[in-house]
């Protein structure tokens, strides 16, 4: 019992009483809906999941929420659990984007429909549409931002940097966006990488792991920055990383009056990461409304099971080696120290008594 295409976008909600509605449309409406993220150990997925969960009941949807703590294994059996419950629709935030093909084929073979959430499932045909932020974008404002703390002099500034996990698509996105900003300036030398180490492979943290970049940046520390030299600036794509990069330089001796942090940058907008920002401490943050991603996708979610075709804007930038999966790309926000009362606290995303 598969989804079946037969009610336009907008004759779904117009049937009548005497029209006997379609059977995949039927089952449907009220039907399973199976949401798979990827961890609770950072906040935002909580967020995403909880936002995602919401309006897909308040539709009149079943929810099946589930976690798998970046264990691959375990994503892979929770969505197999929920094609043998009958779910009729997946959204999926991926682990590693090329792991579930072979389950992808399974909903495929059923007709479920899949909507890869934030991160885009790599290699498999069986990927209906694709709900994120603009990932590129996200890393040339993690850039501009990093080169905007660092001020108007004329360096050279010493920066590292850092990418995040290798089996997430979104990764090289970011990155590469960093580096389109970085790198002429890395060309003209005003930034300096002084570890050397600019490329993806050297800079990615499996599993966006904070402690991994934690030792990282010790390693750093007292590899390159010996006989005085400083770090000025580190570019870090999310803000769990961010925080393990501050504490090894706090302690290598960074972080007061005489040595203040080099500026951070980050995403996601976590509680404790913006609470850093307000002290001072990191720079920057990418804030990324997860109430929007939430609801878009499940309008993407609710035309689909509708029998409906959703709304897309890029048809091009995200193929996943098998088709260019149509997706749906919101704008993301820089977030410092002058604005996160205007867009974290004024839009409601958190309280006042949240930061404090
Ligand atoms: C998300 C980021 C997040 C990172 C680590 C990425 O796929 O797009 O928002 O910081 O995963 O969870």
């Amino acid at each position: 019992a598969g989804l079946v295409l037969t009610l336009s976008a907008c004759g779904s909600s117009q049937k009548t009483a005497d029209q006997a509605p379609a059977s995949g449309a039927a089952s449907a409406a009220g039907g399973l809906v199976g949401v798979t993220m990827p961890t609770k150990s950072s906040e935002r997925w909580i967020h995403d999941g909880d936002n995602i969960k919401a309006a897909l009941e308040k539709l009149g949807y079943k929810v099946d929420l589930q976690y798998a703590e970046n264990d691959i294994p375990t994503q892979v059996n929770q969505i197999e659990n929920q094609i043998t419950k009958g779910a009729k629709l997946l959204v999926i935030a991926s682990i590693d984007g090329t792991a579930i093909t072979t389950q992808l084929q399974e909903a495929a073979d059923r007709k479920i429909p899949v909507i890869a959430y934030d991160r885009l499932i790599r290699n498999s045909p069986n990927v209906d549409y694709y709900a994120t932020f603009d990932n590129f974008k996200v890393g040339v404002e993690q850039a501009n931002s990093l080169v905007k703390g660092l001020g108007t002099g004329a360096g050279p500034f010493n920066v590292e940097l850092f990418a995040g996990s290798p089996d997430d698509n979104n990764a090289t996105f970011f990155f590469n966006g960093a580096m389109s900003v970085l790198k002429p300036l890395m060309d003209s030398g005003k930034l300096v990488v002084k570890s050397t180490q600019t490329d993806f492979a050297r800079a990615a943290i499996l599993r966006w792991d904070p402690a991994t970049a934690q030792r990282r940046m010790e390693d750093l520390l007292t590899k390159t920055y010996t006989g005085g030299a400083k770090v000025a600036g580190v570019l870090s794509p999310y803000d769990g990383l961010s925080i393990g990069i501050l504490s090894a330089l706090k302690s290598n001796g960074y972080g007061t009056a005489g040595q203040p942090y080099p500026v951070v940058t980050g995403q996601d907008a976590e509680v404790a990461s913006v609470k850093s920002i307000i002290a001072g401490e990191q720079y920057s943050t990418i804030f990324k409304d997860t109430r929007i991603l939430a609801d878009t996708t499940v309008k993407m979610a609710d035309a689909v099971l509708k029998g409906g075709k959703p709304e897309v804007n890029n048809t091009t930038d995200y193929d996943n080696g098998k088709k260019v999966v149509p997706s749906f790309l919101l704008q993301p926000v820089t977030v410092d120290k002058a604005n996160y009362q205007k867009e974290l606290v004024d839009s409601g995303y958190y309280t006042a008594g949240q930061l404090k």
